[in-house]
């Protein structure tokens, strides 16, 4: 791998990149002094304000999908076409702000109160029912 960038420096510092190009960057800065002296330069002109994470953030998300989008791929609900590229983005590419997105949106999927709610309604109606059934079996 030849040397990375600064800004591949400071998205591995943020741990913003995917697996592979992380490791491979880990590797660098395992073998050249000079480089991490680069990142730590980098890291102490950031702190100082030269480079915000809330700019990198933004440099960063311009190709990603929308919340919505985000939120439509969970359930296949978008044009192919889009879904394709959400999965590009996200399995390929290794967007690790999406990845974090989707574990979140499918986290609150899951423990969604309303699900929660008809749950509890099914088994309620449920018992009622067995209860009504058994009374008159009686
Ligand atoms: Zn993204």
């Amino acid at each position: 791998m030849s040397t990375p960038s600064d800004q591949e420096l400071l998205a591995y510092a943020d741990e913003l990149l995917p697996v592979e190009a992380s490791a491979a960057i880990e590797q660098n800065l395992r073998e050249e002094a000079a480089l991490r002296q680069r990142l730590d330069q980098l890291l102490q002109a950031r702190d100082q304000g030269n480079l915000s994470i809330g700019d990198e953030w933004r440099l960063h998300r311009l190709s990603c999908p929308s919340l919505t989008e985000l939120g439509l791929f969970l359930v296949r609900a978008n044009p192919p076409q889009l879904d394709e590229y959400i999965a590009f983005h996200v399995q390929t590419v290794g967007c690790v702000f999406c990845l974090a997105q989707l574990e979140e949106m499918q986290a609150s999927l899951a423990a969604d109160p309303d699900d929660a709610a008809r749950q509890q309604r099914r088994e309620t109606l449920y018992a009622s029912s067995a209860g009504l059934l058994k009374r008159r079996a009686e």
